[in-house]
């Protein structure tokens, strides 16, 4: 027995059903009555609509690796447990050959994509970061180097005197092919204020993408959700997205990253839940209707979650990630071998009743031969968590 729209979605969200059946763009009102009905059920049943109508059961991941070349930061973010402090992370700086030493770690897997953040470190110059860029594709000469939030990219141009274009310009002569979003956070000016006032702002970050999109830079965006924004924070910050995306055409794929309230200033924030991670899921399905992935982030979602999210709105999964350094499991902090095996997330996605689908950083498909994509690697190897 099939339940009917009405039972799922209940009388007092009919109206939003009807809009997201004939594809009609949803207000910031909508945005702020999904937040707040405590129908999740029906609002994650609206989201796979949109996300069946667009992708069906695939699911997308990438082989990628992440790489944090740095954690000295002096932008202080409230929110932020990355960035080397007293009774923290102690403080490194990789050099372009610790870089090189690194990328070397999985030669032997097909990486596809290197995801490259950091903190605003004085020290680094300009040079750096193109020879970070430059590194990359003389080690792996066919990968997607996806790297530096706004942030970064107004560093990078300070250090050089130049431009954001001209310092975007540098960085793709050197290699860089597309930018994470990061660095924002919530598009809210008193967030900014209150949480990461020494960073760029709104404007600032919108002026980055939009010289980014002049450029043809593919973009990704993000929002740190489940600190101190509010519920109409969270979708002023969906929607300004949305009409950037309408003005630039340049953003492929959106991910709500979940706050992690350990060893940050906000410790006394209560720690996030499933339920509030499928939500902010399922309604970036629905408001961002100009996007055309959003993505369940596993690392800070946890795969049971991100298993649950694949029904609420999430087409992708993100990828193998190898190491990452900016947040960390429960309970495992200092622990950087964060990695799913492509057996492991083939699994993970089968297991939620979806079809996996390599993908590259642009969202093509990849096929592998037989033996390869069974075991994830040219040829027989120890398991990637081990290939160090
Ligand atoms: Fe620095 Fe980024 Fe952490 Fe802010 S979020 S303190 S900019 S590393």
């Amino acid at each position: 027995m099939s339940l009917s729209p009405e039972r799922i979605v209940g009388q007092d969200l009919m109206d939003i059903y009807r809009k997201v059946e004939s594809g009609t763009r949803l207000s910031a009102e909508d945005g702020v009555r999904l937040f707040e009905t405590p129908n999740l059920t029906g609002v994650g049943y609206m989201a796979n609509i949109v996300r069946e109508r667009l992708h069906g059961k695939s699911t997308y991941f990438v082989r990628n690796q992440h790489i944090n070349y740095t954690n000295i930061c002096n932008k202080f973010c409230k929110f932020c447990s990355f960035y080397a402090k007293k009774g923290g992370p102690d403080p490194y700086e990789m050099s372009i050959e610790e870089v090189r030493r690194r990328l070397e770690w999985h030669r032997d897997v097909h990486i596809t994509e290197v995801h490259m953040v950091g903190g605003i470190n004085p020290r680094l110059s300009y040079q750096y970061y193109m020879d970070l860029v430059r590194v990359v594709k003389e080690t792996l000469p066919k990968v997607h180097v996806k790297a530096f939030t706004a942030v970064e990219i107004e560093q990078i141009a300070a250090k050089g005197g130049v431009s954001h274009e001209q310092a975007l310009r540098d960085l793709m002569d050197a290699g860089l092919d597309s930018l994470p979003g990061g660095g924002i956070e919530v598009l809210s000016d008193r967030v900014h204020r209150e949480l990461f006032g020494k960073k760029l702002g709104g404007d600032q970050w919108k002026s980055v993408a939009r010289a980014a999109a002049k450029l043809g830079l593919t973009q990704y965006a993000t929002m740190l959700y489940g600190h101190i924004e509010t519920i109409e924070e969270r979708v002023s910050h969906l929607v300004q997205l949305r009409e950037l995306n309408d003005e630039t055409g340049h953003f492929v794929c959106f991910t709500p990253l979940s706050f992690h309230p350990e060893q940050t200033e906000l410790e006394d924030v209560k720690p996030l839940t499933g339920y509030v991670d499928l939500r902010n899921i399922a309604v970036s399905r629905l408001m961002l209707d100009n996007f055309d992935h959003i993505k369940s982030f596993w690392i800070m979602n946890t795969p049971e979650v991100t298993q649950a999210a694949l029904w609420y709105g999430a087409d992708d999964a993100d990828g193998m990630v190898h190491e990452y350094e900016i947040t960390y499991k429960e309970g495992d902090f200092g622990n950087k071998k964060q990695v799913l095996t492509y057996k492991n997330m083939c699994a993970m996605i089968r297991e939620a009743g979806r079809v996996p689908i390599e993908r590259d950083s642009l969202y093509q498909e990849i096929v592998r031969e037989q033996e390869e994509a069974e075991t994830g690697m040219r040829r027989k190897l120890v398991p990637l968590a081990m290939a160090r």
